[in-house]
Formats: C-alpha cells, structure tokens, sequence
C-alpha cells in the first residue's frame, strides 16, 4: 500500500508503474534537468535521480511504499548514489565505460521521438544539434598569437593554496580551483584574447544530421553518430548519442516484435458474426472475419502471424498481431427486444425460492473509490497499533 507518493510524483508517474514506465520517465526528466542544459535545476535533477534509483529497485521501491523515504534512510548504511554516475550508468553502460569516464563529458544525449509507423517502416529523420566546437580563428588556443601568461592569481597552478592556523601550531592546508583561469593555470593578455571565441577556445555551433531509423529499432535504442560530439581542444571530441523515444499509438501497443490492439464489438457481432476492415502500420487495408454460428466471448484474444512489427536487422521477419475483443453491451433493453430474445434464446433456467428469503440490493461498485478506502483503512491501522504501543509504554 502506497501512503507516500513523492517519488513518484518527482517521476510523474502513477504509484502502479510498470518498470518500463520509470526507465521512460527519468530518461526524459534525466535529460531535461541534466545540469549541461539545466544549470539552475540541480536539485531537481538529484532528487530525479534518487527517485528512479529507489523505484527501480523492486526491494527499496516495497520499502518506500510502505513507510516512505524515513523508512529507507532508517535502513543500514542507506546512502543515494552520485546523480551523475547513475546518468552515465543508464545512458552509456557497455564494456567502454571507463574509457569514457572523461569522453562521456563531452558526449551529446539527444532524444528523438518516433512514431510506432515510422519504426515500422523505417524513415530518415533530420536532427539539428548544437554543439561545442574548437574555435577555428584561435585554433583552441584562445588568443590570436598563441601567446599565453602565467595566471597571476594561482601563480600558473590552477589552483589556490590557503594555510590557514585552526588552533596554536595546527595548520591546514587547503586548495581551492582557480576560478580566474578555469584551473588551466594560463591567463591570456587581454589585447591578444581571440575576438571569435572572446578567448573561450570554444565557440558554439548548431549542425543538422540525417539520421536512419531502421524497421524494427525499439524505443530507448541508441543510435551514436561518432566523434560528432562536443569538442575541447587537444581530446578526442564526444560522439552524439540519439536514444529513441516510441510515442504512444491511438491503435496499436507495442510487445517487443507484437503488435496488440483492441476491437470493440456490438452485441449482434459478438453473438452472430462480424467483418472489421482496418489500417495497418503501413497503411493496408486488413479485414478480419469470424463467420455465422461462432460466438465472440468479452475479452476474447486472437492473432494474426507476420502482421506484428519487423525484426530488427531481419525486417521480413514479422511478430505477431494480437487482438483483444471487448463486447459493447447495450445499458437498457426494450421490452420488445427482450421478449424477442426470449423467444429466441429460450427461457431462463429455473429457481427454486425458499419461503423464507432476504431481499438484497445489488449497490454499484466503484475501484476507485474502493482504492481509497483501503488506503485509508491501512493508515487507521498504523496509527491504532502507534497507540497501543504507547499504551503499553506509559
Ligand atoms: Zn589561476
Ligand atoms: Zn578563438
């Protein structure tokens, strides 16, 4: 029972998501909040963080549930993992992970939303980035002559060493990032500083790229585009990183190479046969029967080989369509109508009523509303047990 929900609010997300769910919404959250693009957000990208890594974790998401983030931190040396580390787990994991410990900085994540009809037939997609790029005038260097000085702050060390004397004889030495020169340790004499770059050595750019959506790619797929990342002068540039994001089909859902869908029906389909002519991703027309005599059940399932999604890499391989029929009951009946159906579906079956008998009302039952009062049910329960053991206590 969920009584805390502000991880997963944090996620906007319901308390009954899927794990497919969580990994979609902190993908995107994680890269709108992510301090390159959000600077002013990183506290909003740490608490991202520390929501998806609680939720995703089927053990500490059962103990959130249940007593909410006290109850966690009450938990054995529990700690939250670096926001940044979980980033660069989740975007770039791989056997190169610690080659790209410090090229990762400079790799690009962009997402990329496809439909389900452009992942089905495959499509060329135009994606405009903006990136760092070494500035061209300066070669990187950041002043027009390539002439440098010694940083006058941190005297060439990129970094400012301070004693200071905590108490009689005991001094401690720290070190502070020079601000001044970025930790490079250089200064660059204003009259020489490089007027395209205004001494950054970088300058930004926006470049376009055609990118391949294959038949079959899934949603969260990965395409790199390599070394066109952000650039820093003297390292191997970034790679651009396109993850895949499927948006949601007003038809069709996707199963890894199924297809699922739903059919309505009326009543008369269901009991006496039907025809249904719809569009498939690639915009045919497919029909599908059930003849006379065969009667549709409410939530009957059936399937369709080779109309679900290509394989990918093996694109005339198809999955399979799924589909799920649900019966449209009409709410009230004629008296005409029901006596028709009498006649033809014959009489109902005989009940025997005892002399003495109970008559119950049938109330209308509503899950939402039953969610909520179990949910407050179980808090009276904690807080009653709070009570008796005070009782006990005193
Ligand atoms: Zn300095
Ligand atoms: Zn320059």
């Amino acid at each position: 029972m969920v009584h805390e929900t502000e991880f997963y609010d944090i996620l906007e997300v319901s308390s009954n998501c899927t794990d497919e769910d969580l990994k979609k919404a902190y993908r995107r959250l994680a890269l709108l909040y992510h301090p390159d693009k959000n600077p002013t957000e990183g506290e909003r990208f740490t608490r991202i963080s520390q929501a998806y890594e609680v939720l995703s974790d089927p053990k500490k998401r059962a103990i959130y549930d249940e007593g909410g983030e006290q109850a966690l931190k009450m938990g054995a040396g529990y700690a939250y993992s670096n926001p940044m580390n979980l980033f660069d787990m989740f975007f770039n994991s791989g056997p190169s992970a610690k080659r790209r410990s410090d090229k990762a900085r400079r790799d690009i994540i962009h997402e990329l939303g496809v439909t389900l009809e452009e992942l089905y037939n495959g499509t060329n997609k135009k994606v405009t980035i903006k990136k760092n790029v070494v500035c061209e005038k300066c070669k990187g260097k950041g002043s027009m002559n390539g002439k440098t000085l010694k940083c006058r702050i941190c005297d060439g060390h990129g970094v400012i060493i301070k004693t200071t004397e905590v108490a009689p004889g005991i001094i401690r030495q720290t070190q502070k990032f020079c601000r001044e020169c970025d930790g490079s340790g250089v200064q660059i004499d204003p009259k020489d500083i490089c007027k395209k770059c205004n001494g950054k050595k970088l300058i930004e750019s926006a470049k376009t790229f055609n990118v391949r959506v294959e038949k079959g790619m899934f949603d969260s797929q990965k395409i790199i585009i390599k070394g066109e990342g952000n650039e820093e002068p003297d390292k191997e540039p970034g790679d651009i990183i396109i993850v895949l994001d499927e948006k949601e089909h007003p038809v069709f859902s996707r199963s890894i190479e199924d297809l699922l869908m739903r059919i309505d029906i009326q009543l008369i389909e269901a009991l006496c046969g039907f025809q249904k002519v719809f569009k498939s991703l690639d915009n045919r027309d497919l029909s599908i029967s059930v003849p006379k005599g065969i009667v549709m059940k409410h939530g009957d399932i059936k399937l369709i080989i080779d109309e679900g999604m290509p394989h990918y890499q093996k694109p005339d391989d198809k999955g399979r369509l799924i589909i799920q029929f649900f019966i449209q009951f009409p709410d009230t009946l004629s008296e005409e109508t029901i006596s028709g159906l009498e006649k033809s579906l014959g009489p109902r079956p005989e009940i025997k009523i005892p002399s003495k008998v109970k008559e119950c009302v049938l109330e209308k039952f509503d899950p939402e509303v039953e969610a909520k009062r179990h949910h407050s049910h179980s808090v009276m329960d904690s807080e009653s047990s709070i009570q008796e053991l005070q009782c006990t206590t005193s």
